[in-house]
């Protein structure tokens, strides 16, 4: 991995900036988590994260082979689940939609699971729901604020690098003692600091608190979720970082104008859904979980319809999403079954 950037910005503040500045001076302190809600909540709504002129590429915008998995993975489950003829398909974060397209074309190998399909997307972002009406609008989705307004019901939950974004607090052993890293305003310099240094850990009750509801959902009416990011399994630190363009960048630069994450703490979420007495499978790696799903060969198969050029790019992508230089190791995937299925 890339160094990450922290520490000093140069530039003028961002209107966010300012206004978080202002918060700060006025009150105090910010904890890590409500410098990212608050930076991140901007983000979304006013830019346009995705692609090659955004900040960062998604494995659904890397490939459609990335959705295929997932919708034939979501088929093969509901098939063992007795078939239900009503599911609801949620997705986290959806993004421009292209996740969700991908799963929902896939699903049409299997008719009458195509057909059981209501469409419903968790989405903050005014921006981001508009992109998605665009992508879905023929599935006639319905758009929620929160997992909890879904209604209840067979549900499939897909959660792609939505984690990352939820808000982490940052504690540091001081003296014996586990305290809270904040983010300070230096008005003299018109710049962040961080008010403690040192060894930190993170937790993120937010994204707790997500996966309950989560099992919740899936627990009572039966149903599965799957959730891929990019997170450890074993202590990471301090993992908040920016990206900016494809690249890392000052956690305090550009704030709301640029992306900001914390990885996903994997045992966390998994502990969490096993206290709920969830069926849970991983996390394994996004390459062993493409892998077991056929991508190789489904790569091969559009190879086959493929002009040169094309078969380049297929390759290219099918490596960009396994390879454990790539995505195929950062990146894990946990699976959450209700006993039912
Ligand atoms: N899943 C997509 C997009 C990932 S970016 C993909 O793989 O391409 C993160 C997405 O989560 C964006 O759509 C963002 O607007 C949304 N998001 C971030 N925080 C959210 C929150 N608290 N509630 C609902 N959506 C949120």
């Amino acid at each position: 991995m890339r160094e990450k950037k922290s520490g000093q910005s140069e530039t003028a503040l961002t209107e966010t900036g300012r206004c978080l500045a202002d918060h700060i001076l006025s009150t105090g302190p910010v904890t890590v988590a409500e410098y990212m809600e608050r930076a991140l909540g901007h983000y979304y709504a006013t830019q346009n994260p995705f692609g090659v002129a955004g900040d960062f590429t998604t494995a659904p915008e890397i490939s459609q082979m990335f959705g295929e998995m997932i919708g034939a993975w979501l088929a093969d489950i509901w098939q063992k689940s007795g078939k239900v003829s009503a599911v609801q398909l949620i997705e986290l974060g959806p993004g421009r939609g292209t996740l969700m397209a991908d799963i929902l074309r896939t699903a049409r190998a299997w008719p009458d699971f195509h057909t059981a399909l209501s469409v419903h997307l968790v989405e903050t972002s005014p921006a981001l729901r508009k992109k998605q009406a665009q992508a879905l609008g023929a599935y006639a989705p319905v758009w929620h604020d929160r997992l909890e307004d879904v209604p209840a019901g067979f549900s499939f939950v897909v959660a792609n690098e939505f984690f990352d974004a939820l808000p982490v607090h940052q504690y540091v052993m001081q003296s014996g003692e586990k305290v809270e890293r904040r983010i300070g305003f230096d008005n003299v310099a018109q710049r962040f600091f961080f008010t403690v240094e040192g060894d930190v850990t993170e937790t993120s009750p937010v994204s707790l608190a997500v996966m309950d509801e989560i099992c919740r959902k899936v627990s009572v009416h039966g149903g599965a979720a799957l959730i891929i990011d990019y997170g450890y399994t074993e202590g990471a630190g301090d993992s908040l970082q920016a990206i900016s363009r494809h690249r890392y960048a000052d956690i305090f630069a550009r704030i709301g104008e640029q992306d900001l994450t914390a990885h996903v703490d994997f045992c966390a979420l998994r502990e969490r859904a096993e206290q709920n007495n969830m069926t849970v499978q991983g996390p394994v790696t996004q390459g062993e979980f493409l892998n077991m799903l056929g991508i190789a060969q489904r790569a091969e198969m559009l190879c086959r319809k493929a002009t040169l050029d094309q078969q380049k790019d297929i390759m290219l992508a099918l490596r960009r999403l396994t390879a454990p230089s790539e995505m195929g190791t950062l990146f894990k995937v946990l699976a959450v079954m209700s006993k039912k299925v």
